[in-house]
């Protein structure tokens, strides 16, 4: 084991090592379910769906837990707006995230907990937080003291004194500092709320992830995910009320990189036509996540089209290689299952060393890709042998990255069967034209090949015989 990943905590990479060897537990906060996903909230799924992969394929049983925020001031606001019951608003958008993370092959968590599934859990955290003086009832609301807590801002690299005033407007009388944050909001009318012994109410959202976190991976776990913009406040306040607690939480913060547009982070305004929805109907999914998890997961993306255009490109000509090189083997057909991954020992040293390094997919990609120039190589001097063992290695090291092209759900994506249908039709219209050239009708043959271009089908004659696939 010699994974190595960048801990937001120590600014360093380190060593990973697991709390109990063997095992892996990663919390990602999720979805804050108030409107449908653009890709700047999917880009962490598809980055953490390569962690928890290169885990598994590192030999560690992974405990994934990925939350749903169903409850929250936004999801209020929505649901004022238009008019709807808040729970209407969260099964609407929750169903829009799990459509975007199944489309762009992300693996299910292995539990998806929603916030208001859990207000047992929070009850007993805040009844922790009081009890040991970190917390206190105030106007109908609980706070945090963070002057109780002596590492409050350690984990963003701030000062308390330069911290800016918590975003619970309502509570700025009943708040003993301006900083201290809402453990529990008390109830307003018009809002949902769940009775405790401090009144009722609904509770706040950073105590969400920190009750549902424990609850499933233990007071103490290994890693948490998300996105660099929850740092500050979210995951500040996430690990100052469990580590007050007492809890152990997180040893290692893994944070991913944002998706700008026009040097912004994308905003619900800005990011309208890049709802997951609307992008895969312009591009393939598997293009979409090749072109979102291409990047190193730290970096930031700066959204253009052409960077998309491009991506997709690149992804096309890895597809390429490993579509010929297994219809020449003759292994084309049979996709393998979205949860199969390789052994580890059956990919190349580089790519193992780079997905090590901290997850360096781009250096990882280096090495698919001279794979495949390999294998084109391979391929074009006849030797299907040497290219079906560059394929075999590819399609493995692709599988880590959920992009092999003959696994679930990308390959045969959308026919349902029909493939086989447009196989034997396409191959009765090369027959015809094979029989024209044989008798010198070219005229026949080209009106052939141009018929099945116009029908979007693509003929390459190659030294094995024609071969085709569709137009893109
Ligand atoms: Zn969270």
């Amino acid at each position: 084991m010699t994974l190595r990943l960048h801990d937001t905590a120590t600014r360093t990479v380190r060593d990973f090592l697991p709390l109990t060897p063997g095992k892996a537990g990663l919390y990602l906060c999720g979805a804050t379910v108030q409107a449908p996903p653009h890709i700047g909230h999917i880009r962490s799924g598809v980055s953490f769906d390569i962690c928890v992969r290169w885990l598994k394929v590192s030999g560690l049983d992974v405990t994934f837990c990925r939350n749903v925020t169903d409850i929250d001031d936004k999801i209020l606001r929505t649901a004022s707006a238009e008019g709807s019951p808040w729970w209407a608003v969260a099964e609407r958008n929750q169903r829009a995230f799990t459509r975007a993370y199944d489309v762009l092959g992300c693996l299910p968590p292995d539990v998806e907990p929603r916030a208001t599934g859990h207000v047992p859990e929070m009850i007993t955290l805040i009844r922790r937080l009081i009890e040991s003086g970190h917390a206190y009832p105030a106007g109908g609301d609980v706070y945090f003291d963070i002057s109780s807590y002596d590492r409050y801002g350690a984990l963003s690299g701030q000062r308390p004194e330069h911290m800016r005033a918590a975003d619970d407007i309502e509570g700025e009388n009943a708040k003993r500092d301006p900083r201290d944050f809402a453990l529990w909001k008390g109830h307003k009318p018009g809002e949902p709320s769940w009775e405790t012994p401090w009144g009722r109410g609904r509770p706040g959202w950073h105590l969400e992830c920190s009750a549902m976190a424990t609850k499933y991976l233990g007071a103490t776990f290994d890693i948490h995910g998300g996105g660099l913009d929850l740092l500050f406040p979210h995951h500040e306040n996430e690990v100052a009320q469990s580590r007050a607690a007492g809890d152990g939480f997180a040893r290692y913060w893994v944070h991913n990189g944002l998706v700008r547009l026009g040097g912004e982070k994308m905003s619900k305004s800005l990011g309208n036509s890049l709802l997951v929805d609307a992008m895969v109907t312009q591009v393939r999914p598997v293009e979409l996540r090749y072109y979102l998890g291409q990047a190193h997961y730290r970096s930031d993306i700066e959204y253009s089209m052409e960077a998309l255009a491009e991506a997709a490109a690149a992804y096309r000509r890895i597809e390429s290689f490993v579509v010929r090189a297994a219809e020449g083997a003759g292994t084309a057909t049979d996709p393998t299952p979205l949860t199969a991954l390789p052994l580890a020992s059956s990919l190349p040293d580089a790519f193992v060393a780079a997905m090590d390094d901290d997850l360096a997919v781009p250096q990882a990609l280096a090495v698919v890709h001279e794979a495949v120039t390999e294998g084109n190589t391979a391929l074009a001097a006849g030797d299907q042998a040497g290219a079906a063992k560059h394929a075999d290695s590819v399609r493995a090291m692709l599988a880590v990255l959920g992009l092999d092209p003959l696994a679930a759900p990308w390959a045969n994506a959308g026919d349902s069967g029909l493939r086989d249908v447009v196989e034997a039709l396409v191959s009765v219209a090369l027959h015809q034209r094979e029989a024209a050239r044989a008798r010198k009708d070219y005229a026949a043959a080209d009106a052939i090949r141009n018929q099945l271009h116009a029908a979007g089908i693509v003929v390459e004659d190659t030294p094995a015989g024609p071969r085709w696939e569709l137009a893109r």
